[in-house]
């Protein structure tokens, strides 16, 4: 396939990922946004199969095979809680990808046309260690989001003295590598500047607990873009260069959304360490406050039947339990009442951006009842009933109250000011950032003990009595 083929094919797939992401823009156009980004995705794999720098096909098609099989795989079986995990542990591939390549590209200048007879080019080292020391920040930092949002490791932030120096130091350092490498091309520079990087990823990331997470895994999404254009200018491909630049400045767009919903500075989500209070514990999580008024599923049936009007207000639990087609039948049969019913969302709500929009846009929830946390906040104090499923956090007034608690700052939704204010929930457990909830000990509260998908589905069965 000649060169200016190859270029306007690379295009066609750069422009189908540009519309892919402003598809993914909104719920309504999202499908279709998905469907551009496949065909994107295929045009640049086939052309680059077709390019004349590809010398054997068995490799590729064993690499095919194996990362097409895996990932078909781990796809079918994950489940959408497990989301931000995922998406860490494949930011972490996407790392350790570009320092192979870097660290490959050192090793065989010739095989990617960057030799020269005085060795490497000055450019191209400078984008190899970029590309080297962004993919190994990734690498490290990816990793322990990811055994966080597992559990494998404490969610709590790990913070000491100094630790911000020490994290400026190291930044220094690896720049200073960074300007020695350039210009004396030394592979013992390279690997102490890739394992500086390391180092630094892993420290910028452990001081980050509970409900901060959503804002790394967005913002290593970026770093991870950033790594993977460093390559394609290393490797001069442009397909690489363009789709790495979309998912950088995406994952940056997004983690600046993200800093504005949680109220927290994007300076310090770059630094790393950022946040209120040092630890749940320290901020009351789970210690009981007072007395809990809990009632049955006939009780929320009957309040809400005879409220003129109701907000939704779903998170983490209802995505767990898999509630969305049930809550959709009871708002369908309150709205049939002739109850007022909407949604309010949380920015961070669930366990990854967008997560409850994509439950019920699912379970066909119209789109025009569905606001989000600006546009709904203040009819909770004309609201009769909140209905919280499985939402917690994005509730807990302590984001507001109380300076010490490690989402202090977080806006919420003042779910509290409904007249009656019923959450679904197991038990008294704390939400992801560990923190009690002083809401379930309120006057105007009323507990439903028991799984959200059931409860929901019994208050069907009551409303229709
Ligand atoms: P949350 O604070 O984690 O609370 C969820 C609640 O659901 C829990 O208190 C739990 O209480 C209940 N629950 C769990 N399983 C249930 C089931 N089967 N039936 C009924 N209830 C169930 O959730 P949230 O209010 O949605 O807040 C999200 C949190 O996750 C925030 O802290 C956010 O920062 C963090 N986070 C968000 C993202 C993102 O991108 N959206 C990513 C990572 C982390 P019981 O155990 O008592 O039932």
């Amino acid at each position: 396939m000649g060169a200016n083929l190859t270029a306007l094919l690379y295009l066609a797939a750069s422009v189908c990922f540009i519309l892919a992401l402003k598809g993914l823009s909104s719920p309504e156009s999202a499908r279709q946004g998905n469907k551009l980004g496949i065909i994107g995705m295929g045009v640049a794999i086939i052309t680059t199969l077709f390019s004349p720098i590809v010398q054997s096909y068995t490799l590729i098609i064993l690499g095919i095979l194996a990362g097409g099989g895996i990932g078909a795989l781990v796809a079918q079986r994950i489940k959408m809680t497990a989301m931000p995990q995922l998406v860490a542990a494949f930011h972490s591939l996407v790392g350790m990808a570009a320092v192979l390549i870097a660290a490959a590209a050192l090793y065989e200048p010739q095989s990617y046309g960057i030799a020269t007879a005085e060795g490497i080019k000055f450019g191209s080292l400078i984008e190899m260690g970029l590309g080297v020391v962004i993919g190994a920040i990734t690498f490290s930092g990816s990793v322990v989001a990811f055994a966080k949002l597992q559990g494998l490791v404490s969610g709590k932030p790990l913070r000491f003295s100094g630790q911000h120096m020490l994290n400026a130091g190291l930044g220094i350092g690896i720049l200073v590598l960074l300007l020695v490498f350039s210009s004396s091309e030394s592979t013992f520079v390279f690997w102490l500047m890739t394992f500086a990087a390391f180092a630094l990823g892993f420290l910028l990331i452990v001081p980050i607990g509970g409900a901060d997470m959503p804002v790394v895994v967005s913002m290593l999404n970026s770093y991870s873009g950033w790594a993977a254009a460093g390559i394609g200018f290393t490797l001069n491909n442009h397909l690489l260069i363009i789709t790495g630049a979309l998912v950088g400045s995406s994952g940056a767009i997004l983690s600046y959304i993200l800093c504005k919903a949680m109220n927290r500075s994007i300076i310090n989500v770059i630094l790393g360490g950022f946040g209120g209070g040092e630890d749940a514990s320290a901020a009351g999580g789970g210690e009981e406050q007072g007395t809990v008024k809990s009632g049955s599923a006939e009780d929320a049936a009957f309040i809400m039947k005879n409220a003129k009007s109701v907000i939704i207000v779903p998170g983490y639990g209802m995505a767990v339990s898999q509630a969305q087609h049930a809550v959709r039948e009871m708002s369908d049969m309150l709205q049939k009442e002739g109850v007022e019913v909407k949604f309010a969302i949380h920015p961070v709500a669930g366990r990854m951006p967008g997560h409850m929009n994509v439950l019920l846009a699912e379970a066909n929830v119209p789109y025009d009842q569905v606001f989000e946390l600006e546009d709904i906040n203040r009819d909770f104090m004309s609201a009769d009933v909140a209905y919280v499923i499985g939402a917690n956090d994005v509730t807990n007034p302590a984001a507001k109250t109380d300076p010490s608690s490690p989402i202090y700052g977080m806006p919420v939704l003042d779910v509290g000011s409904a007249k009656t204010v019923l959450f679904v929930k197991r038990g008294m457990a704390a939400g992801y950032a560990g923190v009690q909830n002083s809401l379930f000990f309120q006057n105007n509260t009323m507990m439903l003990f028991g799984d959200a998908k059931k409860m929901t589905e019994e208050i069907v069965k009551a409303l229709g009595h």
